[in-house]
């Protein structure tokens, strides 16, 4: 087990309806130590890729990019959840459904902070049904910009995300892949990597 398998099974939590719950030390609680190793094992993995760019989605993301970031030297910008409608045009934006909460959000970055000289590593916490990323892409993609990659923290391999985005030809690279969850017995087991 890598480090992040080790600490999901030390303090991670399995709730009824597949939801995994990290908060003591990845998405409400954060463990700066851990985030520091995540930032590096992005990097490692990614060496190889011309980044300028880490782009997440609030709320969860936005710790961890900020530690991948400082590994690469470069800024990261968070998609906002937006109510208000964009008359400008000033923003790309992406309608999102999120796994947790069950709603629907629009996403918003503005179009000050990507364009089509970007080279864009992207960031998130978890990968369920991959709505999220796709929201992500759809908006890398509207702004021209190249998705060089993207770094998952914990994906959810019984869930269709990673085999989607993976067919879709994108180099996705979860530090943890969960095969298997079960909230009775409150066990995990994770895919060989
Ligand atoms: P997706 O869009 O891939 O279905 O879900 C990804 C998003 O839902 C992530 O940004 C994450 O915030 C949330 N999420 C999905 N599954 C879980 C889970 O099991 N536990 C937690 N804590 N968040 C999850």
């Amino acid at each position: 087990m890598n480090f992040l398998e080790q600490r999901i099974v030390k303090d991670g939590a399995v709730k009824p309806g597949n939801v995994l719950k990290v908060d003591c030390f990845l998405n409400h609680q954060m463990d700066v130590e851990l985030l520091a190793e995540i930032g590096k094992e992005f990097k490692r993995r990614f060496a190889n890729k011309k980044i300028n760019k880490v782009l997440t989605i609030e709320a969860s993301g936005i710790a961890i990019a900020a530690f991948v970031a400082k590994e690469f030297g470069v800024p990261f910008v968070f998609a906002k959840k937006s109510k208000s409608v964009n008359i400008d045009g000033d923003v790309f934006s992406a309608t999102v459904e999120s796994f947790t909460h069950k709603c629907t959000n629009t996403v918003i970055v503005s179009k000050k902070f990507l364009n089509s000289n970007d080279h864009v590593l992207i960031i998130d916490d978890f990968l369920a049904n991959g709505c999220a990323l796709q929201g992500l892409i759809s908006i890398v993609e509207e702004s021209g910009a190249t998705v060089e990659g993207i770094g998952i923290a914990i994906e959810k391999g019984f869930q269709s995300g990673g085999e989607i985005i993976r067919t879709a030809g994108y180099q996705l690279e979860s530090l943890a892949i969960v095969e298997a969850m079960d909230d009775k017995k409150g066990t995990i087991e994770f895919r060989k990597q």
